[in-house]
């Protein structure tokens, strides 16, 4: 049977290296974005250069009749999903904590917890044994941000992402006699345009001398670690927080 990933957010940065990982490695890949239509098609080709069966879905992962029909599209084409990606996610300008809007609030916990909620939701919907799936595996891309806290920066994305490490926890545990392995990846400085949304395209250069290997690493290094984690080698791995993030 062929082993088909979804990735949510996959049209740029650490979602894209993992879609084309991900076909390298024989998955048939589902690259979901928001915006982007052009990247996500770039994205698709290159899955299609290596083999995969590839197909590009916008759909606000914040919106449950989208995220719905992102599940419903991917299963119709490219059969059941064995693997979610949960890698959308938004940050925004770098600012103190006093200064945050209730819109800003609303709008980073949406993108970056319910909307991950929501995907988990439907993909365990899919996948547990005890619906009548065959099982599958949930990788989340958490953050280094949730255990720095990310003070004078964007402590409330840092929470999301203590909301999200919480999720992969107690999910994994719920599940875990069901087929499905849920485990999360913490990247550090990862060089991505992520950073231009805080206000600081060059964030990474600036902040590498903090990382104790002395630079950012790149969204295929991430990738590596979410591959694995998606795959058999991490067959009794599940509830793991696992962190890529150059010692920091
Ligand atoms: P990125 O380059 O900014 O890419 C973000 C991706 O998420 C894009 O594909 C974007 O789609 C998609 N997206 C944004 N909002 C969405 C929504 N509401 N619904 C569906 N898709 C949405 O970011 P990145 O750096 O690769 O980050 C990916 C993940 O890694 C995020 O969860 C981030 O928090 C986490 N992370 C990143 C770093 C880092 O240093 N880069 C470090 C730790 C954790 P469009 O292309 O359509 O806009």
């Amino acid at each position: 049977m062929s082993k088909v990933m979804l990735i949510t957010g996959g049209s740029r940065g650490i979602g894209a290296a993992t879609a084309v990982q991900a076909a390298e490695a024989g998955y048939d890949v589902c690259v979901n974005y928001a915006n982007n239509a052009d990247a996500a098609a770039e994205v698709v080709a290159e899955c299609r250069a290596s083999g995969a069966s590839a197909m590009a879905v916008r759909a606000n992962v914040a919106v449950e009749s989208e995220v719905i029909d992102l599940f419903e599209e991917t299963t119709a084409e490219l059969g059941p999903i064995s693997c979610l990606v949960n890698n959308a996610g938004i940050l925004h300008e770098i600012a103190r904590f006093d200064t945050f809007s209730v819109e800003r609030l609303r709008e980073v916990v949406d993108v970056n917890v319910i909307g991950a909620m929501l995907c988990a939701r439907e993909a365990v919907r899919r996948m547990s044994t005890r619906h009548g799936g065959v099982g599958g595996s949930i990788v989340n891309v958490s953050s280094a941000a949730s255990y720095l806290g990310s003070p004078n920066e964007f402590i409330d994305y840092a929470a999301t992402k203590g909301a999200m490490d919480t999720m992969t926890i107690g999910l994994a545990r719920e599940v875990a006699d069901e087929g499905i392995r849920i485990n999360a990846v913490r990247p550090g400085l990862i060089d991505t345009e992520i950073h231009t949304s805080a206000g600081l395209p060059d964030r990474v250069e600036r902040l590498q001398a903090n990382v104790p290997m002395q630079r950012g690493g790149t969204a295929s290094e991430v990738a590596d670690l979410i591959l694995y984690l998606a795959s058999d080698a991490a067959s009794y791995v599940t509830g793991s927080l696992v962190n890529v993030s150059g010692g920091r």
